[in-house]
């Protein structure tokens, strides 16, 4: 998948067809040949990245700093099969055991030490304080540049 975006932050969803010794940008919606047209200049983001761009951008999200606050996990030991209908068995609840959030934008771990806060948009998008400030607050997609090799979160 990939994501063109211009100026006016629009974003236009689409894939690339090789074509002999071309490559076509082909939108998912047909009415998007003409807004690709009229625009000369366009940034290509891939979907990871494109997934970023649009949070940041997107003025119709709400962010608001919160506390995060350790809720309770479920803990799975295995697996049993039973018939066709595949059946949990051991199911443990963990207290607390969801303790942490990573950063949409940067992986930052939220919920522990300094960063005990962070901004959340429902229902489940967190970043932190520094990837709010710098690019979520100005509507930058500056991070994109910061990362040479977009191919994923780190582990962990
Ligand atoms: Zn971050």
């Amino acid at each position: 998948m990939s994501r063109a975006e211009s100026e006016d932050d629009h974003f236009i969803r689409g894939r690339w067809r090789q074509r002999g010794e071309l490559w076509a940008f082909e939108p998912d919606e047909e009415r998007d040949v003409q807004a690709i047209r009229a625009q000369q200049h366009w940034v290509i983001l891939d979907g990871y990245w494109g997934e970023r761009a649009e949070l940041v951008l997107d003025r119709n999200r709400q962010w608001r700093k919160v506390r995060f606050e350790p809720t309770d996990a479920i803990k799975l030991e295995g697996w049993t099969t039973q018939g066709t209908q595949p059946e949990l068995s051991d199911r443990e609840i963990v207290e607390s055991g969801w303790d942490h959030e990573h950063c949409a934008i940067c992986w930052e771990t939220i919920g522990t030490g300094e960063h005990a806060t962070g901004y959340l948009s429902p229902p489940e998008t967190w970043v932190c304080h520094t990837c709010y400030g710098e690019f979520v607050e100005r509507r930058s997609l500056g991070f994109i540049s910061k990362t040479p090799d977009g191919d994923g979160p780190p582990s962990g």
